[in-house]
């Protein structure tokens, strides 16, 4: 994961003519922290995890994040993704740097007191170093509003009533409305723009689906709203498929009540990990990274990719895909509503001050699209497929914030 986010990162490094120093300074996290999460279970007895965070850059402000709880969470995933963020925070243009971060737990296996107890010790072990003005987590996969709520929690008692320090909370604990739904619905614009670019709309495509959790359920969802035909959908225990289209409402309902949506009537089961090679025209990978490979890439049969999860596609998946002309809208554009929104909720919060939802959703509307027509105008202009356009346009931003900052004396020039 770090190895591919730092490929894609040189990759638009070489499009910038940007020397090994300054690539060195970019990439390297400001901070890695790594913590000893030790509790009890609800019997009393011991429980120990690894709690991690890095803080990847701070040049255009606080850093800002996702917390992932995941038995594979480690130094590398934290530091892969915090990079990303970095870059994702600068394309979508919110006044944040990256960070990321997590617990190798599985929550899946603990109870919610348990769950509430490991997160209050992580909170406690990196209180220091998060803050609202300084790091502000966020949730990822396995973590979600309730998870918010208690960092809220835990951070405000050693520092006063602070919503400011955490955003994705409940909307009745300072939360954002449309937040919950904010990176799939910038899914949904992602995908229209790239439509549109290509002079279709949603009625013209059958869309597959891998993850259908937050960013998974609520852009399929919001793009069957808009007409789009959502015809193959798989979870982490199973997958439906249906060619006329899944009842995505009914689906919604199905997971919600069992946890996943194997088993539901409205379609047909199928082998989860085929819905990357789904006779759809658009796939949107919205579970983990390295979803799509060299070995199932020259099988996909999508012609656009709309990266919901971060960092689904590995480079060598990436360079077949390009040989094969399929485009890809890249994670640090497409799921780039998620911090959008929490941009929104943090500066509601410093304003003490509520939005409605249709300003929410409009503001994002607007701001994907801008990022979108940004990334597209440097694909243009360099010639070069969405994924390098957007790292070239978030590395332009930062670099450029950073040398503002610091009276320089060597010529850097990021154009
Ligand atoms: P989530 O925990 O709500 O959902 C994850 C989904 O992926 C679940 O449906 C799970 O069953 C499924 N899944 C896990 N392993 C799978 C497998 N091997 N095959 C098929 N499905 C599998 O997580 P989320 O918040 O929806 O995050 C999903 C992705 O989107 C992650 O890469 C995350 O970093 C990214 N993301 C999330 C947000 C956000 O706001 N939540 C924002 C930006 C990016």
């Amino acid at each position: 994961m770090l190895d591919a986010s730092q490929y894609y990162f040189n990759k638009a490094a070489d499009v910038l003519n940007l020397g090994d120093r300054i690539r060195e300074i970019l990439i390297t996290p400001r901070r890695v922290v790594k913590v000893e999460v030790v509790t009890e279970d609800d019997a009393g007895e011991l429980i120990h995890y690894r709690g991690f965070r890095t803080q990847h850059n701070n040049s255009r402000g606080p850093y800002k994040g996702g917390l992932r709880y995941h038995p594979s969470m480690d130094e590398d995933h934290a530091s892969a993704l915090a990079a990303l963020m970095t870059w994702k925070t600068a394309i979508v243009g919110v006044p944040f740097g990256g960070a990321k971060g997590g617990i190798d737990c599985d929550p899946h296996t603990l109870s919610k007191t348990e769950l509430n107890r490991v997160t209050r010790t992580f909170v406690e072990r990196v209180k220091e170093i998060i803050g609202p003005t300084l790091d502000i987590p966020a949730p990822d996969v396995n973590t979600n509003a309730e998870v918010m709520g208690w960092i809220m929690d835990e951070y405000s008692r050693d520092y006063g009533f602070s919503p400011g320090v955490v955003t994705g909370k409940p909307v009745d604990l300072f939360g954002s409305l449309g937040r919950d739904e904010a990176t799939g619905r910038g899914v949904m614009y992602a995908l229209r723009e790239a439509l549109k670019d290509q002079g279709k709309g949603f009625a013209d495509v059958t869309v597959a689906i891998q993850g259908f959790g937050n960013v998974g359920s609520h852009a399929a969802s919001l793009i069957a709203e808009q007409g789009g035909k959502i015809v193959a959908v798989a979870d982490r225990l199973g997958a439906v498929e249906n060619k006329e289209g899944l009842d995505v409402p009914a689906l919604v309902d199905w997971a919600a009540e069992h946890g996943t949506v194997n088993g539901f009537s409205g379609g047909a089961p199928f082998n989860g990990p085929d819905v990357i090679t789904w006779p759809a025209d658009v796939l949107i990978p919205a579970a983990l990274e390295d979803a799509i490979t060299e070995e199932n890439a020259p099988d996909v049969r999508a012609s656009l990719i709309v990266e919901g999860a971060n960092g689904p596609t590995t480079p060598k998946a990436d360079e077949i895909l390009l040989d094969r002309g399929v485009v890809t809208v890249p994670d640090i554009l497409a799921n780039a509503g998620g911090v959008t929104v929490s941009y929104f909720e943090w500066a509601q919060n410093i304003q003490q001050f509520r939005w409605e939802l249709d300003r929410v959703n409009g503001e994002l509307e607007k701001m994907m699209v801008r990022a979108y027509a940004a990334v597209r105008e440097v694909a243009n202009e360099k010639s070069v497929d969405l994924r390098t356009a957007a790292f070239v346009l978030g590395i332009r931003r930062v670099g450029r914030a950073a040398l503002a900052r610091q009276p320089v004396r060597e010529t850097i020039i990021f154009d």
